[in-house]
């Protein structure tokens, strides 16, 4: 448990020193405590080491574990079915998995029964990979164009899950064409958005993320160790 603090500490140097290299200021880069697997005790000893978002991949460790962690933001980050959406929809600040209308419809439909505006961001499959879930690029626009008609959800930005590698520089190339995309519509007025979150950056990963203009990042092991 001793080393949730400093391992907190070292990654927020980890990126300062990143943020200098693609001259963005630290403080603008937030980051998410990725909490899967881990007790409510080890989540509170990162809360108070300066944690101040934690993200889950799963609803149900969101519901085991909401009561018991010092309020923060949740973030979920995971797959989301739609029929588990009402367990979650008044506990999470952000939902960071979007990728289908349908599930922006139920979430559009749960957050308007709660009389409040949900944060999404769109999940982009960047490297076009099986495995994963998200948007190709090129369903991005036309996704966006749906979006307008639903006024109890707001789209905050992007995220993707780079595909793995030892070496992370050769996933350099996907976080670029992240950031590309990003600005595209960032720099756009055509939807009804708020482009502002670029979500990308995991233990393995997150400086190269930064350095090509991440803003959130989701970081489980260097925090807490491995992983059973
Ligand atoms: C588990 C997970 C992370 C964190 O992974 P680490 O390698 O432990 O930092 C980030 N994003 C998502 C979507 C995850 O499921």
């Amino acid at each position: 448990m001793k080393d949730i603090k400093k391992n907190i500490h070292e990654i927020k140097e980890k990126i300062k020193n990143s943020a200098v290299k693609s001259k963005k200021s630290s403080d603008k880069i937030i980051l998410i405590g990725v909490t899967k697997t881990r007790s409510p005790a080890e989540i509170n000893e990162a809360i108070r080491s300066g944690i101040t978002d934690i993200g889950e991949n799963r609803v149900q460790e969101i519901l085991d574990k909401y009561d018991e962690v010092i309020p923060v933001r949740w973030h979920m980050i995971g797959h989301l079915q739609t029929n588990k959406v009402k367990y979650i929809i008044d506990k999470v600040k952000m939902i960071h998995s979007v990728d289908s209308i349908r599930l922006v419809k139920e979430i559009d439909k749960r957050a308007g029964q709660h009389n409040l505006v949900m944060d999404i961001l769109v999940q982009i499959n960047i490297a076009d990979e099986d495995s994963k879930f998200g948007l190709m690029p090129e369903e991005l626009n036309s996704f966006l164009n749906h979006l307008k008609d639903y006024n109890h959800v707001q789209v905050k930005g992007l995220m993707t899950v780079a595909p793995f590698d030892e070496n992370p520089e050769n996933v350099r190339i996907y976080f670029r064409q992240m950031k590309e995309l990003f600005d595209t519509y960032k720099n756009s007025n055509i939807f009804n958005h708020n482009m502002e979150y670029l979500s990308m950056g995991m233990t393995n990963d997150f400086e190269i993320a930064i350095e090509e203009g991440a803003n959130m990042v989701r970081i489980g092991t260097a925090i807490f160790g491995a992983r059973n």
